[in-house]
Parts: structure tokens; sequence; C-alpha cells
């Protein structure tokens, strides 16, 4: 299995979402979005940042190491560095995680679609932020200031009514770079190396930072090719595998996101025999060090995705728990090379500081003859033509 062609999931990605939310009134879409982004509750293009040149392709499973080769220097260790607004050296509640999916569901199929790629910090209005790290403002437009840093590294701190100017000195813990709007309870912190933005989370960089969270793997579901729920004890052919899995934050934010999921920063999966030998495992996700580039978004997330308080068909669901579904096998599991009998699949889901959960179900493989596949939908959610 592992000499196979990785292949681009580009079935029924976004026709579940939107078939799952039909029937709700359609409106406006251009200030739904607007209207979110004020909100700060949509990853869209604002904040998003592309880690790959549109000039080079990543397919399937190899996406994970790709980002390690390719943000090899995002590793570098550096001083961890305090919190953006005060207390400095305390713990704050984090809302929104790294990778986390965002989603705003205009149509079968469509909308927009991207990780997210910072770190949301809870914060009441007018709220000062500081830098993390000292550096130079290199742009305080809109809601948002960016510092440049030593490392070739760049911070970002959106939703925020900026009081500094470009090319002023902003000195850590010290110079207020702006006030966090109305409205958006957050700020939005992002750090950047060279090309590759970096998890915030992850020990060595935003500290204090304590997690005894652990994440939930809901439940474990197949699918065919074409999209269609396979029953676990009748698997045959090629099937894809879907994971329901979240973490919750470190510490609850204010209502109304006290109850609001996030993602895990890592999850795998191991295929073994019913007495342990393992057959085939692999990393399905992994936020640990960087993110992929927006159009990989259905290689990690599948159909049914949505954030937290999604807008979906012009309807916002506020206060709405997302729901992160993990596509586990952006190249399909083939149980054609297996012989007929039951296994266990296992999906582990870890948070930044190694807490885990897991769930393992019982397949059974029963080949039959294949009935011809259906053709698979295409996925818009994915385009590679889109711009950056
Ligand atoms: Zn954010």
């Amino acid at each position: 299995m592992s000499g196979r062609v990785a292949r681009r999931r580009r079935s029924v990605c976004g026709v579940a979402a939107a078939r799952a939310a039909s029937g709700l009134p359609l409106t406006l879409l251009g200030s739904l979005v607007a209207a979110l982004l004020a909100l700060g509750l949509a990853g869209g293009s604002s904040d998003a940042i592309g880690a790959r040149s549109t000039t080079e392709v990543v397919q399937g499973a190899a996406v994970w190491g790709w980002l390690q080769r390719r943000c090899v220097g995002a590793r570098e260790r550096l001083p961890a560095y305090p919190w953006p607004v005060a207390p400095f050296h305390e713990q704050h509640p984090v809302r929104g995680y790294f990778g986390d999916p965002r989603t705003v569901i205009t149509g079968i199929g469509e909308g927009a679609f991207s990780f997210h790629n910072g770190v949301d910090i809870s914060a009441a209005t007018g709220t000062r932020v500081y830098p993390v790290v000292s550096g130079v403002v290199v742009q305080a437009r809109g809601q948002r200031v960016v510092v440049a840093s030593s490392h070739d590294r760049r911070f970002q701190y959106i939703h925020i009514f900026p009081r500094v100017r470009v090319g002023e000195p902003a000195v850590a813990s010290d110079t207020v770079l702006g006030t966090v709007l109305p409205l958006v309870r957050h700020v939005h912190l992002s750090e950047i190396r060279g090309m590759c933005v970096v998890n915030p989370l992850m020990p060595g960089h935003l500290s204090p930072f304590h997690d005894t969270q652990k994440p939930v793997v809901r439940s474990i579901t197949f699918e065919s090719l074409a999209g269609r729920r396979i029953l676990p004890d009748a698997l045959s052919g090629e099937v894809r595998v879907i994971a329901d899995a979240y973490d919750r934050p470190a510490i609850p934010s204010p209502y109304p996101w006290s109850s609001m999921p996030v993602s895990p920063v890592l999850i795998r999966w191991r295929l073994a025999t019913l007495t342990g030998r393992t057959l085939q495992s692999r990393v399905a996700v992994d936020f640990r060090v960087s993110l992929p580039p927006r159009d990989d978004f259905c290689e990690v997330y599948a159909p049914g995705t949505v954030q937290n308080f999604a807008a979906v068909l012009g309807k916002l669901h506020w206060g709405q728990p997302g729901r992160y579904l993990y596509d586990l096998t952006p190249v399909p599991l083939d149980t054609r090379l297996l012989r007929d009998g039951r296994y266990h699949f296992t999906v582990t889901a870890l948070n930044t500081r190694g807490r885990s959960g897991s769930r393992t179900v019982t397949i059974e493989v029963r080949q039959r003859q294949e009935l011809p596949s259906l053709t698979p939908l295409p996925d818009h959610r994915c385009a590679p033509t889109v711009a950056a």
C-alpha cells in the first residue's frame, strides 16, 4: 500500500456539509462574510498565510512530510515569549487553536475554507495588546499590526485598533500596539518564521502554557470512494476513514465560547491484527510545526466539517459548537491487500503537551465483487487554481 500514488480527495468534500444544513434561509453572502470577519469568526483571507508557492504541488498524505522539510528552520529553538496581554506571565484562555477549520459554506461544495493560522486569545474590548518579542512595526492598518523581529520572525496581532505606526520600535511587554476592538473579544496572534506560519502553542513559544485536557475521538466512520457510508463489519475494496475528533481549550473562555471545541495538534491511526500486530500506521494530521496550504483543506478536513459559530447557507449558527471531521485517508485504505477477517482500527488524537485520547473499532474485511463506482462529484472547495 505504501507504493500507491497519493490522490487528491475530490469526491464529495463540500456536499455533505451543505446537505446537512439544507433548508436554511439564504441571505446576502457578502454582508454575512463581512460581518463574520468583523467579529473575527471567519478565518478568511485577512489573516491567512499560504506556506506554499502556487508552483509547488503536494498531494494527499505527502503534505505533512513536505511541511516538515519546508519548515525545518521553524523548529530552531528560540526563547519562549510571554502573552501579548497583561498579565504577561500568566496563562490566558485561548478559544481558537492553530489549525482549527474556518468555514463559511455558501452552497453545495462552495464557500471559504482555510486553516486557522494562529491562536485566538480571549480579551475584553479595549484590552491593550503588547508585542511578545521586540522588533519594528512593519504594518499597522485596519485591524492588524505586524512586528518584525530577529531570526526572520514576524508576529501578527489582529482584531485590534492600531496605536503604532510603521517604522516605530516595538518593545516586548512595553509598547502598546493597539487595543482589542469591540465585539471580537479576542486578539489573534500569528507567529511566522520565514515562509512558515508556526504553532504558537508548541513548547518553547507562547509561555506559560499548560494543557491537561485530553482530546476526544468521538467516532470513526468508513465510506466508499463515492461517499457512501459503509458499516465497519463489511469493508471491501478501497475505503475512506473519517474521524470525528476534537480537543477542549486548556482554560475555558468566557461565555459564549466556554464550551467550543478546538483542534487536536496531531491525529494518527493504526491498523492492527486482533493480537496487536501493527499492519499499517499513519499520521493523518500534524499541526505541530506549520500548516498545509489552504488548497489542501480537503486533504485534512472531511465533508460535514464546520467551524464554531458556523455560517452555513447564509445563516449564522450563533453559539453552536463546530464539528471537526478529519479525513484519515487522503490516500484510500485498500482493504484488498488484507486477508478477509477482523482487525482493530485505532485513532489517537494529541494536544501540544502530549495528552491524548483514542478510540478503537473492530473492522471486518469481506471482499466481494465490486460494483461499478460512481463518478466522484467535483470538490470546488479545493480548486488549485484559486488565487492566494
Ligand atoms: Zn484567529
